[in-house]
């Protein structure tokens, strides 16, 4: 009698071509793609001052990256985050997200932007089929955004938030980095600007990503520290509300808002991670704080019309997907050295 051998999930993953499950049980179902390293921002904790950015031959094309999307929608992922470096300021943007919004398999297509151009081109990518934007704000008082960013102008921002709305955006959250020091004492104003606004905040820990010019240890704020300054002035009641991420959620006593936390240090969101990361570069990473990854771009260019070699290479990734993190704020060298605009955020 032939004795049966279990399966990996690797192999699982393979021998039903629409799932991508990982070693350890985990479905994979949402790809975060970074379509350009590039930004009009240089925000403290993300990038240096002088970045170099990458020549445009090394960067996926547009038509690259609408068909890696595809592969991965047929492979059974049903939410896609655009994301970048900033998304919008590369050229023709728009003509991916509409790509990408007809995509029969997929769910749910979302942006992550710091919001510059949004005034511009709100409408267009709801048209296209955009669903939810996350817009970056870590300040309301302009020249404290003009310090944080380096080159940011706050009321651009402000009037895409209004431009998004007006676009009928019904699910936009603001995204806040808190750096002790710098903008610790704004939490509360952030929150009472996202109620007045009916929209959704989430405070995110820094990550130690990318070698920047500010001391991240000595920045840090916790979200559990956040969180009990916010319980002193709102009635938060905790939510089941899930985004589909990492976020923890709070709903704000009468009033839409909810305020969530994304906390990899003091809450490791591992064990139910569901994404990978594809770069601007095609590097799929298989989880933002380790470097196992497997390069994309090369099987792209190589074949041009056969999918099969991008499938099987996708598929033979689950086997490496980490664990988990481990982000550790007193190394002195970062958890892993490329920048979050290079990985997308
Ligand atoms: N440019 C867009 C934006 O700012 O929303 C999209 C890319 S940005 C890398 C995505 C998110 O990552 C932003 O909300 C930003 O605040 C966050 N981020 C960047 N570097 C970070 C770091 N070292 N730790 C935590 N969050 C970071
Ligand atoms: Fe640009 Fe976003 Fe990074 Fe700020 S966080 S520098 S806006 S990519």
């Amino acid at each position: 009698m032939i004795e049966k051998v279990p399966m990996s999930a690797h192999e699982i993953s393979a021998a039903i071509p629409h799932q991508l499950i990982d070693q350890f049980g985990r479905k994979v179902d949402y790809i975060r793609l970074s379509i350009t390293d590039r930004c009009d921002f240089r925000c403290q904790y993300c990038m240096s001052e002088d970045m170099t950015f990458l020549p445009r031959e090394e960067v996926l094309s547009l038509e690259e990256c609408a068909r890696l999307v595809k592969i991965f929608t047929n492979l059974g992922v049903s939410k896609v985050r655009i994301t970048g470096g900033e998304p919008l300021v590369r050229k023709n943007a728009l003509w991916l997200f509409e790509e990408i919004g007809k995509l029969e398999n997929l769910k749910e297509l979302v942006l992550t932007t710091n919001g510059s151009q949004l005034e511009k081109q709100a409408h267009a990518l709801k048209s296209a089929g955009v669903k939810r934007i996350n817009i970056s704000l870590d300040s309301l008082n302009s020249e404290r955004f003009k310090t944080i960013t380096r080159t940011g102008e706050l009321q651009k921002v402000l009037d895409g938030i209004q431009a998004a709305k007006l676009a009928g955006f019904e699910n936009i959250k603001l995204n806040t980095v808190l750096m002790r020091g710098t903008n610790d004492d704004e939490a509360l104003a952030l929150v009472a600007f996202a109620m007045q606004e009916k929209i959704d905040i989430s405070f995110i820990e820094e990550m130690p990503l990318g070698e920047v010019n500010h001391a991240r240890e000595s920045s840090f704020v916790s979200n559990a520290d956040t969180l009990q300054l916010l319980q002193k002035h709102f009635s938060l009641v905790p939510s089941t509300h899930h985004s589909g991420g990492p976020a923890r959620y709070w709903q704000v006593a009468d009033s839409t808002t909810r305020v969530g936390f994304i906390s990899p240090h003091s809450h490791n969101f591992c064990e139910s991670c569901n994404r990978v990361r594809i770069t601007c570069k095609g590097e799929l990473y298989l989880c933002l704080g380790q470097e196992d990854k497997v390069e994309l771009m090369p099987l792209l260019r190589t074949h041009p019309t056969d999918d099969k070699p991008i499938i099987d290479a996708i598929l033979a990734s689950m086997a490496i997907k980490p664990k988990g993190h481990d982000f550790d704020l007193r190394r002195a060298a970062p958890a892993v050295v490329r920048f979050m605009s290079h990985t997308g955020g």
